[in-house]
């Protein structure tokens, strides 16, 4: 059998059985394969749809878990990979550069999100994933308090809700239990602060009353771990693997206040956040406030290749600065720097630019709202939400409570097998879908794709 990949059957039937004879697939009770969930194979991708080997189309609304930027095969990236490919697809990073990486980390420092009075983001460490950007911050924040001799810091502070990726640094700042609660044993042990959830506000409190609420309860938090803390890791705006829960940026405000007032470092984890999603370039920028430590990576490269950047400040990268190596910090990923990641970052940074894409996405999210917004009055939709390219619908058993159908109906997994058989990807998060498309989808697709929606919540949701 040839590994080619035209000796693979265009066949879905056949594709799946040899597949799921070898390959295990990522966040998947492959036991649910192939009966309850069809895999589907995909040959080629083009703008915001993927085509199946047997021709059929998916219109992909979350962006392939929240990567892809300006729609898939975006030929300007393909171009600039192909030709790194052909000059260096990788040098080790210690020791040499490359023009990517340096032109990279130039315009990240330029783009990253500014505070007045503050120092501002200069400097770049890159690595592979989001996961180990989570690493590589919580790993620099404890150092750098350590190398000033503040050697009581060793704590963390993450939000309730939270998500921050599956390493067990990176998970043991989440509080999702599906995916923390069987790895509780191996996991650092953070301090949740109440997440500022706007979902969760008091009857007739506003969101950023219940932001506010929030911060105060962070405050005695912070109070009542003075001096060990080392730093607040956060998803500024929207809590995405949570649910597309959002906050007021009230809260951000507060605790940028507060974390200064502690001593603590602020980790902004925009990994999914960041690069226009939620209207701005980076979520932080709508709280007028800048981090400590600024996380990057699904959509860094436009959605093509794993990479993944952690911007921090001078005061952070001084206390490094020793003729010890001890001082230093030592964390490496073999493809640290890829040029390859590097030149589709800058391909994908210069289409912000020249197509003006968030002046653009504001005309599409204004057009998603109204889409959405005959949704909010269905008896089983407890809230349409919005922040910017992000829109999520919150399906409950009573929507005026807000009361929550039982976990085991499984009433996401329903809605999503009805959209996909209508060729749109609506992969939900428990009972929430959420729509999170590729920058470049328009008019026909938006109006196929809340068509879609609605039927899938009606499906989903009857008896
Ligand atoms: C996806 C995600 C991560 C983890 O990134 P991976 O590349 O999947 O490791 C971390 N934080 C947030 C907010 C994410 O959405």
């Amino acid at each position: 059998m040839s590994n080619a990949p035209d000796s693979l059957p265009n066949d879905a039937g056949a594709w799946r059985d040899r597949d799921l004879a070898v390959v295990w697939h990522p966040c998947t009770q492959m036991k649910e394969h192939p009966g309850t969930l069809p895999l589907v194979p995909i040959r080629r991708g083009r703008g915001a749809w993927l085509e199946g080997v047997d021709g059929r189309r998916y219109l992909d609304a979350v962006s392939s878990w929240w990567t892809n930027l300006f729609g898939h095969a975006e030929p300007r990236i393909a171009a600039a990979i192909a030709a790194q490919a052909h000059e260096l697809e990788h040098v080790i990073y210690a020791g040499f550069s490359h023009g990517p990486g340096l032109a990279l980390a130039e315009a990240l420092v330029a783009k990253a999100p500014r505070q007045a009075g503050r120092e501002p983001l200069s400097r770049v460490f890159y690595a592979d994933n989001g996961s180990a950007a989570i690493e590589v911050a919580l790993k620099m924040s404890f150092h750098s308090h350590a190398n000033r001799g503040d050697t009581r810091r060793t704590r963390f502070i993450s939000l309730t809700n939270g998500y921050h990726g599956e390493t067990l640094g990176a998970l043991s700042m989440g509080d999702i239990p599906l995916y923390r609660r069987v790895y509780a044993p191996l996991l650092l042990e953070p301090l949740f602060a109440p997440s500022p959830d706007a979902y969760e506000a008091e009857p007739g409190e506003t969101a950023e009353a219940c932001a506010l609420r929030r911060a105060d309860q962070l405050a005695a938090l912070l109070e009542a771990h003075a001096g060990t803390v080392c730093a607040l890791v956060l998803e500024p705006l929207v809590q995405c693997a949570g649910g597309m829960r959002m906050f007021h940026p009230a809260y951000l405000r507060r605790a940028r206040e507060l974390c200064d007032a502690h001593g603590v470092h602020l980790v902004a984890d925009e990994i999914a956040v960041g690069f226009g999603r939620t209207g701005t370039l980076f979520a932080c920028e709508q709280a007028g406030i800048a981090p400590d430590f600024l996380c990057l990576s699904k959509g860094l490269t436009g959605g093509f290749l794993p990479m993944s950047a952690v911007l921090t400040t001078a005061h952070v990268y001084e206390a490094f600065l020793d003729d010890s190596r001890d001082r230093a910090f030592l964390h490496s990923h073999s493809y640290t720097g890829n040029p390859l990641g590097c030149a589709a970052a800058l391909a994908s940074l210069a289409i912000f630019d020249s197509d003006e894409v968030l002046v653009r996405n504001r005309g599409t999210a204004a057009r998603m709202a109204e889409l959405a917004a005959p949704l909010a009055a269905h008896p089983h939709v407890a809230e349409v939400r919005q922040t910017g390219m992000i829109l999520a619908f919150e399906m409950a058993a009573d929507a005026a409570t807000k009361r929550p159908f039982p976990a085991t109906d499984r009433r996401g997994l329903r809605a999503y097998r009805h959209a996909i058989e209508r060729g749109v990807v609506l992969r939900p998060l428990g009972d929430i879908l959420y729509w999170m498309p590729p920058y470049c989808v328009g008019e026909e697709e938006l109006t196929h794709l809340a068509a879609v929606t609605a039927s899938a919540i009606e499906e989903a949701t009857a008896p």
